[in-house]
């Protein structure tokens, strides 16, 4: 079974995902890796085989631009906040279907 891990890319030009060889991935920021591949997987393949993790980055992404646009508020606006609440949604389900596939 192949596993996969979220790591920070830091690279001065673009990539090509290892998987499909067409998409261009971000070249800096999180980025979605599988033990067999150096370069970062694209987001269209990391659903395919990793929805879990794609949601979990679909998370960190989100607290990222509302901690960015609401770190001086003292509370943040609803929409930020629904926003959150989705995304956290989105990952709770998608571990609970892959939980479900396991068994
Ligand atoms: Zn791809």
């Amino acid at each position: 079974m192949e596993s996969y891990t979220i790591r920070y890319v830091e690279n001065d030009g673009d990539t090509v995902c290892p998987r499909c060889g067409k998409c261009t991935v971000p070249h800096c920021g999180l980025g979605l890796f599988s033990d067999e591949d150096e370069e970062p997987i694209c987001r269209r393949c990391g659903a395919e085989c990793a929805p879990a993790m794609i949601a979990l980055l679909d998370l960190a992404f989100t607290a990222e631009r509302v901690g960015k646009s609401c770190h001086r508020l003292l509370t943040p606006p609803m929409e930020s906040l629904l926003d959150l609440a989705h995304a956290a949604e989105k990952y709770s389900h998608s571990k609970a279907a892959q939980r479900g596939a396991r068994l």
